[in-house]
């Protein structure tokens, strides 16, 4: 089976889909993107993904590539044709094509959008999970408005490159006062010695994850305490847990931090049991 892809209102197969070169996406990183996870035949978090996805193009002043409903269909049929049932869906929208010149484009430019889809091998996540994963700390380095979730990404592709070559998985970003800001691409958490989850606040200087929104209302559930508030690099060091949080990991244990283990080294309880209770509360979208 060819893996199909969605270019500017047609489907077409994934090793002949293309934008053209003078796409702003392509010349300045002048677009935005969601990630969002499939699982079991449902979509996972669609809501929270597309309301982000419409705050990132207003904050960006670019124009919405369609309405939300026809996204949807969009999404789904891309879903269905790639007969995705436990994967990803990776959507793009840029300021469009136009001859290369910094200033926005001429009004009524029409936005590009991308939409792509794979199957992932959950036996790939369980060992992560199983195993836990090692990451290292790096200086900030990013613009001020990674709020927005853009496709310059540029220190995090670099971060994670210097993770692989230093032999651990992925990187954690701090910034000058030694306050941890999130991973290359997801955020943080830690499980301090009383038990509280801890993440910093997302208001500004990280993306504000959709999964880290609904593990909100998973410890809520599980009644645990979560707590948003800056933390550092010793208080990390120190905690009983620290994980990762994204749409496609969902809740990833790290032992190991630049070297050192936290805690006994292996991946704790509480995440796993947030693991076990995300889909339940998670909003699911059949396709
Ligand atoms: N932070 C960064 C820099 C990311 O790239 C991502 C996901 O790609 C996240 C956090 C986690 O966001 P979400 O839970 O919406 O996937």
């Amino acid at each position: 089976m060819s893996r199909i892809a969605y270019v500017n209102g047609q489907y077409v197969r994934h090793s002949e889909a293309a934008v053209h070169v003078e796409d702003r996406g392509f010349q300045f990183a002048d677009g935005v993107y969601e990630v969002c996870e499939v699982r079991h035949g449902m979509i996972v978090d669609l809501t929270r993904h597309l309301n982000r996805l419409d705050r990132s193009l207003s904050e960006l002043r670019m124009a919405a590539p369609m309405g939300r409903a026809a996204l949807t269909f969009v999404i789904r049929e891309v879903l269905r044709r790639n007969r995705v049932s436990n994967g990803i869906f990776y959507l793009q929208v840029t300021r469009g094509a136009a001859r290369r010149d910094h200033f926005f484009p001429a009004e009524g430019t029409p936005p590009t959008i991308t939409i792509t889809a794979k199957s992932t091998d959950p036996a790939v996540a369980a060992k992560k999970y199983a195993n836990g994963i090692k990451v290292i700390t790096l200086p900030e380095n990013r613009w001020d408005r990674v709020d927005i979730k853009t496709v310059g990404l540029l220190p995090n592709v670099l971060a994670k490159q210097q993770a692989k070559e230093a032999g651990a998985q992925d990187a954690i970003f701090i910034d000058r006062s030694g306050i941890v800001m999130e991973g290359a691409s997801s955020n943080v958490w830690i499980v301090t010695r009383d038990g509280e989850l801890v993440t910093r606040p997302a208001e500004h200087g990280i993306l504000k994850g959709i999964t880290r929104t609904t593990l909100i209302d998973v410890a809520k559930k599980l009644g645990l305490t979560v707590v948003e508030r800056e933390f550092g690099t010793e208080e990390m060091l120190a905690a009983r847990e620290v994980f990762f949080t994204s749409a496609t990991g969902i809740c990833v244990p790290i032992v190991e931090i630049d070297n050192k283990p936290v805690a006994n080294g292996h991946p704790g309880t509480v995440s796993s049991s947030i693991r076990d209770t995300f889909f339940d509360v998670a909003e699911k979208t059949a396709i």
